[in-house]
């Protein structure tokens, strides 16, 4: 998937990905350079992006608390895609995404 990369404002350790979601959102989620964490944006559409270290496997983890409870039961599942962007600063981050088979109304 194609992600926006930028840095915000007056933040030059940070890296702000987002996207233009299908539904018509604009998901984005933040990383602090050097951060061993990871954050989220989870759309309206059921769509979810992780950004930062193991951002893989804190997708999973996060996907699997919620399948615990079915909260994602009406999306059927997902499809997990795990790839890397570049910071503004020259390191590769790593972006991962969930793509819901029945994607939920904006
Ligand atoms: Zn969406
Ligand atoms: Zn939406």
């Amino acid at each position: 998937m194609e992600f926006i990369v930028k840095t915000p404002l007056n933040k030059a350790d940070v890296v702000e990905v987002r996207y233009d979601c299908f539904c018509g959102c604009k998901p984005r989620a933040q990383y602090q350079r050097g951060a061993d964490e990871a954050n989220f944006e989870h759309c309206c559409c059921g769509q979810v992006h992780f950004v930062g270290a193991k951002a893989e496997d804190r997708l999973k983890a996060y996907l699997a608390e919620r399948a615990t409870t079915g909260m994602d039961d009406d999306v059927g599942g997902y499809t997990l895609h795990a790839q890397q962007v570049k910071a503004p600063w020259g390191e590769p981050v790593a972006v991962a995404y969930a793509v819901p088979h029945h994607p939920r109304k904006h």
